[in-house]
């Protein structure tokens, strides 16, 4: 079984706890730590010979076309992480499209190649924005990758499927950010939970998905979560957890889930599931 490796390419400021903390003319003085942060994770993926999705920012993009071209020269898969990460429900229909279109221009024009892969702003793909999947499909997107089917403050969309289905209207293929099942609920092991988990509990996850689900995990990870480095402007206690948490010991934790599993990119497992007999493939209704 392989599993899937996702990265959402921002800064560590993109984030909800940025957002709510600082104000526009703080967060611009804030400095870049993108390139670097995101040069030292492709160090490690190369090293464990592992292959990613990188869900990357339109912006980032035009401000930094060399890393752009690093992430693709390096057998990985480039994708739109929209804009400058304003989630979708604030964006309605109409600024969504062009967020995903001006996203879309800029990530391709910086690789030189075509992308096809969406994820958005804070999973911000949920129940509330049905319109969604037919503009991302009408924008050039054959998959999406932001449905995370867990219950949250923040985001969730818990009554969809855990793995990859055709959207209600088939327009594209939805690969949902993966969840295990403990307790009778669906238990997200991506980012903070990432870097909230012990290894061995993320290791039991992902080995049960894999043998009691018969399908592979789908792993997101942000440059950010392993650069302990970064800077701590004040802001609630929550936030501050959530943000920080684990970052000093994330490395090392990548590097054993690395070694442990095998990880590739979106696109990769979309082919095999595209060429697998149509009974394993479950539709949403
Ligand atoms: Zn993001």
């Amino acid at each position: 079984m392989v599993n899937v490796l996702t990265v959402d390419v921002e800064e560590y400021y993109h984030g909800v706890e940025f957002t709510t903390a600082l104000d526009a003319a703080a967060l611009a003085r804030l400095p870049s730590r993108v390139v670097a942060q995101t040069e030292r994770l492709l160090d490690v993926l190369d090293a464990h010979h592992a292959h990613a999705t990188f869900f990357t920012l339109g912006e980032i993009a035009q401000r930094f076309p060399r890393l752009i071209r690093a992430i693709t020269a390096r057998g990985h898969e480039l994708a739109s992480h929209g804009w400058d990460h304003t989630p979708v429900h604030r964006l309605g229909a109409d600024g969504f499209r062009a967020d995903v279109r001006r996203a879309r221009h800029a990530l391709e024009h910086a690789a030189g190649r075509a992308i096809h892969g969406y994820r958005a702003p804070n999973y911000s793909i949920t129940a509330h924005t049905p319109w969604a999947f037919a503009i991302l499909a009408e924008e050039g997107h054959t998959y999406d990758s932001s449905v995370h089917p867990i219950g949250h403050d923040r985001y969730g969309f818990p009554s969809a499927p855990r793995f990859v289905y055709e959207t209600p209207g088939r327009e594209l293929w939805e690969v949902p950010v993966g969840t295990a099942r403990a307790l009778g609920t669906n238990v997200p092991l991506g980012g903070g939970f990432f870097r909230l988990f012990p290894a061995g509990l993320l290791r039991d996850a992902i080995a049960s998905v894999n043998r009691l689900d018969r399908q592979p995990l789908v792993l997101y990870v942000h440059p950010w979560e392993f650069d302990a480095g970064q800077p701590r402007p004040p802001m609630p206690w929550l936030h501050r957890f959530r943000h920080y948490v684990g970052l000093a010991g994330a490395e090392r934790k990548l590097k054993a889930l690395l070694a442990a599993f095998r990880f590739t990119t979106v696109d990769d497992a979309l082919a095999a599931v595209r060429t697998a007999p149509v009974a394993v493939v479950a539709r949403a209704s």
